[in-house]
C-alpha cells in the first residue's frame, strides 16, 4: 500500500472513531481531500484508493487537475474566490466553501443567473475575529443573513470556519462549537435547513467532528507536507 493510501485509509478511520464517540452516524462526516499545491500524481493515487471529494483553492491550479479525472468525481473549491474568477471557475465545482462577503454572493448569484445554473455554497465566518482571516463575521451574518437567502441562484447549504491555529486540537473546539450555534440561530431565524458545516482541518478534525462537522477539510495529513507555501 502507498503512503497515501495508507495515511487517507488512516484518516478515514480517525473520521469514522470521531464520529461514533460522539453517538454519530460515520456516514454523517464527509472527507474532502484537500489537494491545493500537491501535483496531480497525488490526487490520482487518492482516487485510486477511492477517495470521490477534493479540495482546491486557486481556479488556475485546480482547472489544470479536473479534467484529468472522470466526471463523477467533486470539486469543492475551499479558498477566498476573487470576483474576476467566479465566471470561470462556478461551472466546475459543486461547493463553494469560502463564500466569505455579501459583494462576492451577490456577483456569484448574478453570474450564475446570466449561465443557467446555481452556485451551491457556503458561508464562511471568522468565528475567531482573527484580522487575518476572510469570512463574515457573526454579527455581519446575521445582519445580511435576509438578504442572502433572498439571492434566487444561490443555494446556501451551510457554514464554514477556519479554526486558529493552536498547539492542542482541543482548544478549537469553542469555536467550532460557536459555528454551530451561529448556524442553529439563523435556521431558525430564517426558517430555513443549513445542514452543512464545514470544519476541520489535519490538524483538528476530531474536535471539529465532536461538535458537529459534516464536512472535514483535511489536506497534509493525507498527501504530507505541502510541497510550498500558499501565499
Ligand atoms: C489548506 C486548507 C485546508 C487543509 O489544511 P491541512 O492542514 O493541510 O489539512 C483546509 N481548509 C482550507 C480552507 C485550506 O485552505
Amino acid at each position: 500500500m502507498s503512503q497515501i493510501q495508507n495515511d487517507l485509509n488512516a484518516v478515514q478511520n480517525r473520521i469514522s472513531e470521531a464520529a461514533r464517540r460522539s453517538g454519530r452516524a460515520p456516514e454523517s462526516v464527509r472527507l474532502v481531500a484537500v489537494s491545493k499545491t500537491y501535483p496531480f500524481d497525488a490526487v490520482r493515487e487518492a482516487w485510486g484508493a477511492g477517495q470521490k471529494a477534493f479540495g482546491e483553492s486557486r481556479v488556475q491550479e485546480a482547472l489544470a487537475k479536473i479534467p484529468l479525472l472522470p466526471a463523477g468525481v467533486e470539486w469543492h473549491f475551499i479558498g477566498h474566490l476573487q470576483t474576476n474568477k467566479i465566471r470561470k471557475a462556478l461551472p466546475f465545482f459543486s461547493l463553494f466553501h469560502g463564500v466569505d462577503n455579501a459583494d462576492t454572493a451577490r456577483q456569484m448569484d448574478r453570474i450564475a443567473a446570466e449561465s443557467g445554473t446555481f452556485a451551491r455554497v457556503l458561508l464562511e465566518v471568522n468565528v475567531s475575529g482573527e484580522r487575518s482571516k476572510y469570512g463574515f463575521s457573526p454579527d455581519a451574518l446575521r445582519a445580511e443573513f435576509d438578504s442572502l437567502l433572498a439571492l434566487p441562484r444561490l443555494q446556501i447549504a451551510g457554514l464554514m470556519t477556519i479554526a486558529p491555529y493552536a498547539d492542542h486540537p482541543g482548544e478549537a473546539r469553542p469555536f467550532f462549537s460557536g459555528l454551530r450555534e451561529l448556524r442553529d440561530d439563523l435556521q431558525q431565524r430564517g426558517g430555513v435547513l443549513l445542514p452543512e458545516l464545514s470544519m476541520g482541518m489535519s490538524g483538528d478534525f476530531e474536535a471539529a467532528i465532536a461538535e458537529g462537522a459534516t464536512i472535514v477539510r483535511v489536506g497534509s495529513a493525507i498527501f504530507g507536507e505541502r510541497p510550498r507555501k500558499e501565499e
